[in-house]
């Protein structure tokens, strides 16, 4: 699916909205961060490096409401940590309307035959485990939201596999299969689930998959913010269970 070409977001699409965005420090998450915030969402800016929270908080402060940072790391974090990021959520807030699971990594583009047994584990977890905890954590917070929106993020390795790419073509598997199950139990609830493929954008694992590409030929993370601001915000009530891939 394409995200209608008549969506124009209005200044304030996003107010009175609480959004957590994973993997907010750099490239895509920071850059649809920082624009729910300018279209009034009060952004969860989440990431591992707590200096790197720091300056994004500083940047997104002013923008919009004031946003709060969630430390976790991904491939680390324990169930206690969950909880305790739930629970600040739930004292804070009380409710979640939107969460965008879009930290990942790249992983090694190898061969299956060859693929670091650690680093195949490590991908899975990251890119597709932890979403899992994290939706099933927060699942009850955007059950109280009158309009909940959970967005994955896939790749065009998500649908067919292709050689070298490995533990994350696997993982974004996992991610679509994650979203199906979770869009179709939920059905007719308040929560709707969707998938996004961003597609090539200018970003650091993108030049860690194409060492020889021009990164001056891709889009930026910028160019993305109307499908972003689509599938999180009101305007995308009442779909659920679609994959959506960016059109230029
Ligand atoms: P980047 O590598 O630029 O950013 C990835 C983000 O994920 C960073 O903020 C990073 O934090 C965070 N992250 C990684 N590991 C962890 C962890 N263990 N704990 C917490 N945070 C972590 O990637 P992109 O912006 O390019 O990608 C964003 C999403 O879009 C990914 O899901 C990717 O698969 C998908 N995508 C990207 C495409 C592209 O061309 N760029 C194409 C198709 C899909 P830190 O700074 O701490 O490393």
């Amino acid at each position: 699916m394409n995200v209608p070409r008549n969506f124009m977001p209005e200044p304030d699409c996003m107010a009175d909205r609480v959004v957590l965005v994973t993997g907010a420090t750099r490239g895509i998450g920071r850059t649809v961060a920082r624009d729910l915030a300018k279209h009034g969402a009060t952004v969860l800016l989440h990431g591992r490096n707590a200096a790197a929270l720091d300056s994004l908080h500083e940047e997104i402060s002013g923008l919009g409401p004031e946003p709060a940072v969630a430390q976790l790391d991904l491939e680390r974090a324990q169930g206690d940590e969950y909880r305790h990021l739930t629970e600040q959520i739930e004292e804070r807030y009380g409710r979640l309307d939107g969460l965008l699971h879009n930290a990942g990594v790249l992983g090694d583009r190898s061969p299956i035959e060859h693929y670091d047994i650690a680093l195949w584990q490590r991908v899975i977890h990251v890119n597709l485990n932890a979403g899992f905890i994290l939706t099933r954590c927060l699942l009850p917070l955007l059950g109280r939201s009158g309009d909940a929106s959970i967005l994955f993020t896939t790749s065009g390795v998500g649908q067919r596999g292709r050689a070298y790419w490995g533990a994350y073509s696997v993982s974004k598997f996992g991610v679509e299969g994650l979203a199906q199950v979770l869009a179709d139990e939920l059905e007719n609830t308040s929560v709707r689930v969707n998938c996004f493929n961003p597609g090539a954008t200018r970003t650091g694992m993108r030049a860690s998959a194409y060492p020889a590409e021009d990164p001056a030929t891709l889009k930026r993370p910028e160019d993305l913010v109307r499908p972003y601001l689509f599938l999180l915000g009101p305007a995308s009530r009442g779909i659920t269970g679609q994959r959506f891939e960016f059109q230029a």
